[in-house]
């Protein structure tokens, strides 16, 4: 452990614990090298930010060097790897993580600074960082879910930089209301949920790292695709736990549990000793599971039904039928999970669905269990396939999978399409709405309600009026060359209307203008 990570250990957990933070106190915990430390609290509480040039501490020593310009070549490797040792206390709620993170500058910048999301870090006293190892970095700067590195020397095109973290997460009980809706990385007395657990390097664009600020309303990640080989032992925990995870089983012994992914936006992992398991085969031959609980058994007035196995049904149907519209989901395996948290929650090749759906659960496809569970999987392609920046241009994630659950009802239900207009969008929209447009950011919403009705359910029906003008096949081959152009990408709306000609433009100018405020 090196003077920088005791020093920025002593602070996240001395100072952050505190509601201020004297000097003297991190004083004698710094060495004679000038330098400046910028560290500031979570976002959650009062930012602070100190300039240590009077008192600064050693830079770390390099453990290779990057002076050769000529690097070596990197053709097919991931632009981003992640390598992960993982020791989860089950008991205790808690996470010792190593992580090792090559990083190759495929920008034609010379990048002087690296940038981390550590999503975490936005859950005061969740996440203690204890050491950073990495060639020639000076300057850490840990503002709320941002983490920077700055190099001494810069990192070239084409060149790669490996970095080491480690770290320790104390994952947050699951509160109810409105922060509940981040259960995804929380516990409750029957489940741990490790939804955007692990650091990620931030996505670099226009010359500047992207980041945005923490908001209750949506999420605010951007995320590009990595590969990902995640080794976690589980402790502390009963003998019959039960872990959901994606990707490739590797390794699956003795409270140990190996996971390989490939271009995918994150790694996320649910586990409970009270799982059900249930599984079906699409017809590109993925392995569907479903992870639930003894209560998505619920009595209706039709007799007992099984809520996982509706749900696993229509996870099957519909990412047969996405895949026809949109392009081949492609992975062996896909995982749903019940939890104990509001609404869902979309990760590459995992997704929640809230434990509210299957407990109200009417034992039929008019339900929210349903439609929250083909909204989830539809962010296979708006999400995991197709990114976008989720805090700046929701809609194009969250319009796309609200419009895919109708389409979903379209072919499989459809005497029930009418049902969904009413039920999911009507009900909260009516004509003469006079809130937020659709292209909306996250930022620009007082409530959750108030962010659905603007960018997922006016979102939807733009959407329907667009396919009304362009015709239904044209419509649906326009979001199959989105989802072709953004595949593996972050892209954005420009990417989207730059797939529609001139002449087609033109023609649904006006319904732009009625949605969207940058038409
Ligand atoms: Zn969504």
């Amino acid at each position: 452990m090196n003077q920088l990570s005791r020093f920025v250990r002593f602070w996240l957990m001395g100072c952050w614990a505190l509601s201020a933070c004297t000097l003297a106190q991190s004083a004698d915990l710094l060495s004679p090298t000038p330098t400046r430390v910028l560290l500031s609290r979570n976002s959650l509480i009062s930012t602070l930010e100190r300039d240590f040039s009077a008192a600064p501490i050693p830079i770390p020593q390099p453990t290779s060097t990057l002076e050769n310009t000529a690097c070596p070549p990197t053709d097919g490797l991931p632009t981003v790897r992640h390598q992960i040792e993982a020791v989860i206390d089950y008991g205790d709620h808690s996470v010792a993580v190593e992580q090792q993170i090559t990083f190759i500058n495929r920008t034609d910048e010379a990048l002087d600074t690296i940038r981390f999301d550590i999503e975490a870090n936005r859950f005061a006293n969740a996440f203690t960082l204890y050491t950073v190892t990495t060639p020639h970095f000076e300057l850490m700067d840990v503002n709320g879910r941002q983490m920077t590195l700055e190099l001494t020397e810069a990192l070239l095109p084409g060149c790669t930089q490996d970095i080491g973290l480690e770290f320790q997460l104390v994952i947050p009980a699951v509160t109810s209301g409105i922060s509940g809706y981040t259960g995804y990385f929380s516990y409750s007395n029957r489940q741990l949920n490790l939804g955007h657990w692990l650091p990620t390097i931030a996505v670099y664009r226009d010359g500047e790292w992207v980041t945005h600020d923490v908001t209750v309303i949506g999420e605010q990640t951007v995320s590009e695709v990595a590969d990902w080989d995640v080794r976690l032992q589980v402790t502390n925990a009963p003998p019959n736990i039960v872990v959901a995870a994606p990707g490739d089983l590797l390794e699956s012994a003795d409270q140990v549990w190996r996971y390989a992914m490939t271009a995918s936006r994150d790694f996320s992992v649910s586990m409970s000793p009270f799982f059900r398991q249930e599984s079906a085969i699409t017809e590109a031959g993925t392995k569907v599971e479903i992870y639930s609980f003894d209560n998505a058994i619920v009595n209706t007035p039709a007799g007992q039904v099984d809520g996982a196995v509706q749900a696993l049904e229509a996870t099957v149907q519909s990412l047969n039928h996405y895949s026809d519209l949109f392009g081949e989901y492609g992975a062996e395996r896909f995982v749903v999970v019940q939890g104990d948290f509001p609404d869902g929650m979309e990760f590459s090749q995992l997704v929640f669905v809230s434990d509210a759906w299957f407990r109200t659960n009417p034992g039929t496809p008019e339900s929210y269990l349903i439609i929250i569970t083909v909204h989830e999987v539809s962010h296979q392609w708006w999400y995991a396939r197709v990114g976008n920046d989720q805090a700046l241009t929701p809609w194009l994630d969250e319009a796309l999978a609200t419009y895919s659950e109708y389409l979903f009802y379209e072919e499989f239900y459809p005497d029930l399409k009418d049902w969904w207009w009413g039920f999911r969008v009507q009900t909260f929209v009516q004509p003469g709405y006079s809130g937020n447009r659709v292209d909306s950011t996250v930022y620009e919403f007082a409530t959750i309600r108030e962010y659905i009705n603007a960018v997922y359910l006016r979102g939807a029906l733009m959407l329907d009026r667009l396919r009304e003008a362009l015709g239904t096949d044209v419509f649906i081959a326009w979001l199959r060359a989105y989802s072709d152009l953004g595949t593996e990408r972050i892209v954005t709306s420009d990417d989207l209307w730059g797939l529609l000609s001139a002449e087609q433009l033109t023609q649904i100018a006006p319904i732009r203008a009625q949605f969207l405020s940058a038409s």
